[in-house]
């Protein structure tokens, strides 16, 4: 067996155990009795530590000093079937895993676990203080976490990284700073208009039949079943990979907007896990470009194609048909103002795509000062409520609508929510560059035939796996350098025209 097939053996066996690890996870969120989360938290200590052991294999690392000695610059290397991007991306792994003690990984497990428990007590309570010691020792592994990795004077730089292979904070804080400064003023332009959205408009919806109906959109959109399934849990996600892509929602009687849009957009995450090579799920080709490029997947379906007014003239029909008697008093107008209604809400997942971007503005320049030591965790609340007053005047009455909303945090992933808006931006920039290349791309939307934008996205984006990061990824696809000049046109089409 050659080094490389060697190495390849090793990497379909780590993928094996995270693929094993990720089905404990979603089983965890959707069906594990209540009082059995107690064996799932030694299950999967258990295995994190067997994953990390699998990763940090010394013959890894003797077969990767062997490779990069063949391919010495893996990273010019960009043709089709080049190995390069997989020796780079596996070395990356091993030395992360090998530089990580497993006193350490294990510290940070079960922090990750009594950190969940101690927020979702806190959230329900309203008691910041109780959370707080728990959100400082999770900043102080972060940079623990830094040290042993080499990036001890960059700990938030690597946090992004963690999330953003290719992006660092000066980057973000580039794009976020010219973002917030034109819509800041386009969200109060917007928010100023009227609503037009009649409260209680949508009450008693079957669920069954919210659910047959979910299936046949996201069905519509390309998500294949017979590789995947939707389930139900708290608050919708989509775990697995291509092979077997787990999606959930979440069914109110009184919302099935929320329902149909949370599948549409986990929908949209289900047909990238579904894009990318089979062959390669276990290495660099096979494995996402990272979580903004992630979002930008789910954010395109469910925001510039599914909440369009193309799209409707389509499905407001088939939704009548689903729904006769509880939507014969909703005028077509209605029903297009509900689903793009726009809103001062407090919380970030029940936010419209208009404000929902200064929602992360406000996370990531809390994050930097945490780690800059500019913010003290017991300031926290303080400095939170000051700035949704100052960007959104908004008003937090509790600390539970305030910075305990969100659960991130409580599993270390401090960095992780810049990528909303990172994916948002290329969204809206995928968007334009489709339409300029796919002349017929609105009168097939509106025909229900969603294959050329999928196969488009599949061509542009899907196929590269992790070959690209986020920037040379959306160079590639749009001919353009990442910028939120997109998303502000898209937001001034979408809601001033
Ligand atoms: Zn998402």
């Amino acid at each position: 067996m050659s080094a490389y097939d060697r190495l390849d053996a090793k990497l379909r066996h780590i993928h094996a155990l995270e693929s094993i690890s990720g089905l404990l996870e979603w089983d965890e969120q959707t069906l594990l009795p209540a009082d059995s989360a107690d064996q799932r938290q030694n299950q999967s200590a258990a295995l994190a530590q067997v994953i990390h052991q699998a990763q940090a294999d010394p013959e890894i690392g003797t077969l990767l000093d062997e490779l990069e000695t063949q391919n010495p610059e893996p990273e010019t290397q960009n043709s089709a079937d080049s190995i390069g991007p997989i020796i780079r991306d596996a070395r990356k792994t091993y030395d992360r895993a090998t530089r990580l003690p497993s006193s350490f990984v294990e510290r940070h497990a079960r922090l990750c676990s009594e950190a969940y428990h101690a927020w979702a007590k806190a959230r329900e309570e309203d008691d910041f203080p109780s959370y707080a010691p728990y959100l400082q020792q999770h900043l102080d592994l972060a940079k623990e976490r830094a040290e042993h990795l080499g990036w001890g004077d960059r700990p938030y730089d690597l946090q992004i990284e963690l999330h953003d292979p290719g992006i660092d904070t000066e980057t973000v804080d580039r794009l976020f700073t010219q973002l917030k400064t034109d819509l800041a003023p386009l969200a109060q332009e917007i928010l100023s208009i009227p609503s037009k959205t009649a409260p209680d408009l949508f009450t008693g919806f079957p669920i069954d039949r919210q659910e047959s109906f979910l299936k046949e959109v996201t069905t519509s959109l390309g998500f294949n079943y017979k590789r995947g399934r939707i389930d139900t849990s708290l608050h919708p996600f989509c775990a697995g990979n291509g092979a077997d892509t787990r999606m959930t929602t979440r069914f109110d009687e009184d919302n099935p907007l929320d329902s149909l849009f949370s599948s549409i957009h986990e929908t949209g995450h289900g047909l990238y896990e579904q894009g990318l090579p089979l062959d390669s799920l276990h290495n660099a080709l096979g494995t996402a470009a990272g979580m903004g490029v992630h979002e930008s997947q789910s954010r395109i379906w469910e925001n510039q194609v599914c909440r369009s007014r193309t799209f409707w003239n389509h499905y407001e029909p088939k939704f009548r048909v689903a729904f006769p008697q509880r939507l014969a008093s909703v005028s077509s107008e209605d029903l297009y103002q509900a689903i793009n209604a726009v809103s001062r809400n407090p919380i970030r997942v029940d936010s419209d795509e208009v404000t929902y971007n200064l929602h992360i503005i406000i996370r990531f320049e809390t994050e930097r000062k945490l780690f800059s030591g500019e913010l003290a965790i017991a300031d926290l609340p303080a400095y939170w409520n000051a700035q949704y007053e100052e960007l959104l005047d908004i008003h937090p009455t509790s600390n539970a609508q305030g910075v305990l909303q969100d659960v991130h945090w409580s599993g270390g992933a401090f960095g992780y929510f810049p990528s909303y808006t990172l994916g948002n931006m290329l969204a809206a920039q995928l968007w334009y560059a489709a339409q300029a290349q796919l002349p017929s791309l609105d009168a097939d939307i509106g025909n229900g035939n969603f294959a050329p934008l999928l196969d488009w996205l599949r061509k542009k984006i899907h196929r590269h796996g992790a070959r690209y990061h986020l920037l040379e990824l959306t160079e590639k696809a749009t001919g353009q350098t990442l910028s939120p000049t997109h998303l502000l046109r898209y937001l001034r089409e979408r809601y001033l025209a």
